[in-house]
């Protein structure tokens, strides 16, 4: 899988792909992430992408020319199969919208700013557009991280096998049940007995029993 993700800020959201299990899946070649500065598809001396807003109001507006160079010169190297434009009134993101996006082959992250970008852009350019949430960032690249990352992950082999997405949370329509680690007993605090039995059935079954208890308290939506 490729993704390209276009932002006028690219320093914002270099790091999270440097480590860690971002890192591993492009180092394994099974995804690759580019940063592409749309600065690089502006004009004239200052290579502005914002401009005013017309007919008034606070707040620069990402211009369609640039972004639009930007979408068409990559068009030209790669076959996409969409063009998403990070944006809070977008289709809220989920696990089922992570699993769709992980069989995909390329895709572009587009990363407002500001007011956000001129519509015309997002009538006439983008094929999607997602939202990580009910609140207002001030740039897409948090957001184009978050999707990155949660889609990344599910791509097979990315994961190691005991780190395996299958068992995490939403994946099987549950939360996931809690886990422990060393030591046994901390200050008195015990690890449940049954995590300790060594009886692989009986642990499936308590790990099946407190993920149906968990997301009956705590996400009671996921199971109508
Ligand atoms: N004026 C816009 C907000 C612009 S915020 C409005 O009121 O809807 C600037 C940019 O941050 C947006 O263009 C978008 O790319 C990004 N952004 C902000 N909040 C976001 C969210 N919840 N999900 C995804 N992208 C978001």
């Amino acid at each position: 899988m490729h993704i390209d993700i276009i932002t006028c800020l690219p320093r914002l959201i270099e790091s999270p792909f440097k480590d860690s299990i971002l890192k591993r899946a492009q180092a394994k070649g099974l995804a690759s992430v580019n940063l592409i500065d749309l600065r690089e598809y502006a004009e004239g001396k200052h290579k502005s992408v914002d401009d005013y807003a017309f007919g008034g109001g606070a707040g620069m507006v990402l211009m369609i020319e640039p972004i639009d160079r930007c979408i068409s010169d990559l068009k030209s190297k790669r076959a996409y199969d969409e063009i998403i434009y990070m944006s809070p009134d977008g289709d809220l993101f989920t696990q089922a919208i992570a699993n769709e996006l992980s069989l995909k082959q390329n895709l572009i992250l587009l990363c407002g700013h500001y007011k956000g970008v001129d519509e015309r852009v997002r009538e006439h350019l983008v094929t999607r557009e997602i939202s990580i949430g009910n609140y207002v960032l001030s740039g897409g690249e948090l957001a184009a991280a978050v999707v990155t990352d949660a889609v990344i992950r599910l791509i097979p082999g990315v994961l190691s096998d005991e780190t395996s997405a299958l068992t995490d949370s939403f994946q099987d329509g549950l939360v996931a049940p809690p886990v422990f680690t060393r030591p046994a007993d901390y200050k008195g605090w015990k690890v449940p007995e049954v995590l300790l039995s060594g009886d692989h059935a009986r642990i499936d079954q308590w790990k099946q029993e407190k993920a149906l208890e968990r997301t009956q308290k705590r996400r009671p939506e996921l199971l109508l």
